[in-house]
This record gives C-alpha cells, structure tokens and sequence, in this order.
C-alpha cells in the first residue's frame, strides 16, 4: 500500500458496547473516513436497509463471493455468514479515503494477517456490570440471548491484547475523540512503518561504511 493511499481500520467490540454509536458520530464529523458495507446471508432486521446497513444476500450467493475471490475476509458468526466486499474497500483506499470494517475478531485477525498495515481498534466497555447494564436496558431481547450475548462478549474481551488499541466507551464525546487521536497515530504503528524501516536498513547494506 503506498502513502497515498487511505488506512483500513478494523473496529471490533462485544455487542452492546455501543461501538456502532461512537463510530457513526465519528464518520459523520470525517467525510475522508468511509464505512465498509458488509455482505450477510442473515435476515434484515426490522429497519434495515439493503446495501446501507448490509448487502444482503442467499447462501449461495455468498458462496460464489467466496470463490471469486471477492472477499477480504469473511467468517460465520451466530449461525451467518459476514464479509468485507473487496473491491469497494481497495477503490475507497485508492481514493485516498480510510475505510472501516466494523466486524467480528475471526475476521478482523484475518484481515491482520494479510494486509498487516490495517489499524486494529476494540471497544471495551468501562466494567462488566456496564455492558450487562446496557445489553439489558436495549429492552429488545429475551433473557436466553442476553445471556449468550455476555457469554460471546466474554470471548471477544479475550482477544482484545491482539489489538493495536484499545478504546474505553466510558461515554460517547470521549470515546470520539480518543478514536480520533487512534486513527491519527496509525501511520505511525511500527508494522505501518515496516517498509521504510526495511529501507533504511538495506540502504546500509548497500551503501559502503
Ligand atoms: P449483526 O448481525 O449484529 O449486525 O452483526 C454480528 C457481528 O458480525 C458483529 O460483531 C459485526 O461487527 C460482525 N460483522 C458485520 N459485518 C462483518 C463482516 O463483513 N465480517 C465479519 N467478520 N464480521 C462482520
């Protein structure tokens, strides 16, 4: 990727978090920061728009993504399958914008091992009792999903320290402005910086002492 080219951010986090808050406010005050539009073979929830929200498609049609290639990472979470379409991602990028893929951890480490120069990002709540308070005060789901949710949440807090940083959503004006300051030092991760450290050390292997 050279330096004109935008960054690809992942943003991960448990369900009820309220990452997909803090990352719309954010998107709205940074028009060079684009949000990619997954694929999904789920159902549309009540509200939600094909190729806004999701791009929502069958099984088999997530199948011939797969095997065209078509995707940058993809994973099954919750019994569906998610991707990142590719193409929309790389012209964003080419186009100098940042892109966010707001997805699960299978698919944000996927994205880590194959393009290592993406921005890794977990949203964490303050405490436990924080998250279990605002799965709950949603008001939406059964006892038995809010259950499964902390149980799943519990799992994708685990892998966190895989990330590059970790944003606190302790409350949403802060939280926007610590993810800018992210997004603003991610040029600067050494992983971000590998080529012009390989540089470097090969002009000093060409160049005589
Ligand atoms: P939901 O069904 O609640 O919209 O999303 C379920 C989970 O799938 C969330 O953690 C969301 O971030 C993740 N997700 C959404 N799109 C993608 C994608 O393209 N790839 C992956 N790996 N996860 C995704």
């Amino acid at each position: 990727m050279s330096q004109s080219q935008g960054m690809l951010i992942v943003f991960s986090g448990p369900s009820g978090v309220g990452k997909g808050t803090v990352l719309r406010e954010y998107l709205q005050e940074h028009p060079n920061v684009k949000l990619s539009v997954s694929a999904t073979t789920r159902a549309p929830r009540p509200g939600e728009v094909d190729g806004v929200h999701y791009h929502f498609v069958s099984q088999e049609q997530f199948q011939t993504l797969i095997q065209q290639d078509g995707l940058l990472e993809y994973a099954c979470y919750s019994g569906n399958y998610y991707g990142t379409p590719k193409k929309a991602v790389q012209e964003q990028l080419e186009q100098g914008n940042h892109v966010v893929l707001e997805i699960e951890v299978q698919g944000a480490l996927q994205i880590l091992r194959q393009h290592p120069q993406a921005l890794l990002i977990f949203v964490m709540p303050p405490s436990y009792q924080e998250l279990e308070r605002r799965l709950r005060e949603r008001n939406t789901e059964s006892e038995e999903v809010i259950q499964r949710r902390l149980h799943t949440a519990i799992q994708e807090m685990g892998q966190a320290c895989q990330y590059d940083f970790i944003l606190v959503n302790d409350s949403v004006p802060q939280a926007k402005a610590r993810l800018d300051q992210m997004i603003q030092a991610g040029p600067y991760l050494n992983r971000q910086m590998k080529s012009m450290i390989d540089e470097v050390l090969q002009d000093a292997q060409t160049i005589p002492q």
